[in-house]
């Protein structure tokens, strides 16, 4: 794969943090931006469909795939198993368009390892108030599942140093979450100082400070 083909973003957020509708917002605005469908052992939720939020595999697929070498990378998440597909990030990429991979902290990690020019992005919620509230408001998920997903959820906030730069989704302001994403997009593309000082705000240095609102 040809990294100068395309840019890699790599979009990441606790369940709660919004990444799935900002991630459909811009993928739905910007020609120029794809993301690419990763594998899962997880079951479809209601109104999921194969193939558009996911290929839905079986574990014993998924083993399958990841002896032939097919991931770029691969995590377990809350006992599923999610892996990005080298297939789909090529096709994307040999288009000349950039790719989004919206993808948890480990895989992200990984993704950086095999190409450093990645960039990171983090969205979070506002404080963890907010976080519960929406994890419950979705109403997909039991209990136990959710107390398991809002621990994860903080765990994976205080990962947050490790990205390039981090988003706050506040409640009712998708789009303009959506709009700042796709500002450090552009500030990646432009690829001057003066670009990248226009999202220096957004640089997980002088954003460090969200992290407080999720401690327990
Ligand atoms: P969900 O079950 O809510 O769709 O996703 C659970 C978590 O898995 C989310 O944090 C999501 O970003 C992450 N995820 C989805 N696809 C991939 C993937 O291909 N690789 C990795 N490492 N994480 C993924």
């Amino acid at each position: 794969m040809a990294q100068e083909k395309g840019r890699i973003f790599i979009v990441s957020g606790p369940a709660g943090s919004g990444k799935g509708t900002v991630v459909k917002l811009l993928a739905e605005n910007y020609d120029s931006l794809n993301v690419a469908i990763s594998a899962t052992t997880r079951k479809p939720r209601p109104g999921e469909v194969d193939g558009v939020s996911y290929y839905f595999i079986s574990k014993e697929e998924f083993d399958k795939r990841v002896g032939n070498g097919e991931f770029l990378e691969y995590a377990c998440y809350s006992s599923n198993y999610y892996g990005t597909l080298k297939s789909e990030v090529d096709r994307i990429v040999d288009l000349g368009s950039d790719v989004i991979l919206e993808i948890e902290v480990v895989g992200a990690m990984n993704v950086v390892n095999t190409y450093p020019n990645a960039i990171t992005i983090m969205l979070t919620p506002p404080d963890k108030d907010v976080l519960e509230k929406r994890l419950r408001g979705r109403n997909t998920e039991q209990e136990a599942e959710i107390q398991k997903r809002l621990a994860r959820a903080k765990e994976e906030i205080m990962e947050l140093p490790k990205y390039n730069y981090s988003v706050i989704n506040y409640d009712g302001k998708i789009d303009e979450c959506a709009n700042e994403v796709y500002s450090i997009v552009e500030a990646i593309r432009k690829g001057t100082d003066e670009a990248r000082q226009e999202v220096e705000h957004l640089e997980t240095k002088n954003t460090k400070a969200i992290i407080e609102k999720f401690r327990n």
